[in-house]
């Protein structure tokens, strides 16, 4: 049986946030129950077929369920996928919508790990993006994390929002390394398309942070949280030592997981496919066994590994040549000679000890660095 990880979406959020372009609706409970037959009916379609060693609960919104949905879809997991072999099962939160049941029911039911979207610890910053919680509630949903005894709790952080200065993010990041969460993740504000935030910035009604400013709230996270004993191991991500998301490095590495519900796309032998992703054709397709793939692409063994090498350039320590070899049957350079010495000589990339990766440098641009590998 293949060893992979297994991602389950719940798209339901209590509001949708001013920046928001992920797959996830205001709706009603009869939709949520009907959906959460669908996921039961969908992991059961995996049973025997994999092994999976992290699960990942994210959203949209899971801690939006009632407590009664909550437990349904717990039970769900727990009976289709053999909890024996998971070492890491994540389920995200958002602190608005998570109460003291439902923590215990996360305890029960084996959940390792707390994804909490906190975002910003100040009330104006939340207002600006439309969470719908507090900074307290923030710091209430922690406290009662920690009585229930989760060891491994991680706190999202956004910046760049227009009007933020370079202080008050410092006072967000003293703010998170005083809670002392095991994993932090920061991430710079996007405008995607179509969300009301994008279109205010149309409409002039905020403007967008300078982008020195923003670099520079970048390099201030990095200093001040691998100062504070965290290790910057991903472009957006800080771990204390043993607390690296394990489900994240699945996607980091390009190796296999699967994807169930609305929107959720699996990765299976170099063969990438996608749901439905409206959440009423799913359900439908789900109860009348139809197939509810809605995308297929099969890559070929060069996009495969274009795709590996970008992937992994997030991480830190890069990607090995050895494990590279072993995957695709030649080296880098065979794919990729040309880039890595325009990339190097520009100080963006090193290639040393057969291990590529971004340098300080080119850290800063990473996105452009990874358009050369395409
Ligand atoms: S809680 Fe998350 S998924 Fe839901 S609207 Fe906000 S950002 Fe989007």
């Amino acid at each position: 049986m293949l060893h992979n990880s297994l991602y389950i979406h719940i798209p339901f959020c209590a509001r949708k946030c001013r920046y928001c372009d992920f797959n996830s609706i205001v709706s009603e409970s009869k939709t949520v129950d009907r959906y959460l037959r669908a996921i039961e009916k969908e992991l059961s379609s995996l049973q025997d077929r994999y092994v999976f060693n992290t699960v990942y609960i994210g959203g949209g919104t899971p801690s939006i369920l009632s407590e009664v949905q909550l437990e349904k879809l717990l039970q769900s997991v727990i009976r289709y996928i053999p909890s024996s072999e998971i070492r890491e099962y994540t389920v995200e939160a958002n602190p608005g919508t998570l109460t003291v049941n439902k923590i215990g029911l996360l305890k029960e039911y084996l959940v390792s790990r707390i994804s909490l979207g906190v975002q910003s610890f100040q009330d104006r910053q939340l207002q600006f993006l439309g969470r719908i919680h507090s900074s307290n509630d923030a710091k209430n949903a922690l406290d009662s994390l920690r009585i229930a005894g989760f060891r491994n709790i991680n706190i999202d952080l956004i910046f760049g929002c227009s009007e933020q200065s370079i202080e008050d993010w410092e006072k967000d990041l003293k703010t998170v390394v005083e809670l002392n969460p095991e994993h932090i993740s920061t991430y710079a504000l996007t405008y995607e398309e179509g969300t009301s935030l994008t279109r205010d910035l149309e409409d002039a009604v905020i403007h967008k942070l300078d982008e020195g400013v923003e670099l520079e709230m970048y390099k201030t996270a990095i200093r001040y949280l691998t100062r504070s004993g965290y290790n910057h191991y991903e472009i957006s991500n800080f771990a204390k030592y043993g607390y690296e998301c394990a489900h994240n490095h699945v996607y980091w590495n390009n190796m296999g997981y699967v994807g169930i519900g609305a929107g959720a796309f699996s990765f299976i032998d170099g063969v990438r496919t996608s749901n439905e992703k409206d959440i009423g054709k799913y359900i439908d397709g789900i109860n009348e066994n139809k197939n509810i793939k809605s995308f297929r692409e099969n890559l070929q063994i060069n996009q495969f590994a274009s795709e590996t090498v970008i992937m992994s350039l997030r991480l830190r320590q890069g990607i090995s040549n050895v494990d590279f070899y072993e995957r695709f049957g030649y080296k880098i350079e065979d794919q990729f000679r040309e880039q890595i010495n325009r990339l190097a000589k520009d100080g963006l990339i090193s290639y040393a000890d057969e291990r590529l990766k971004l340098t300080e440098k080119g850290l800063f641009v990473a996105d452009t660095v990874m358009t050369e590998f395409i």
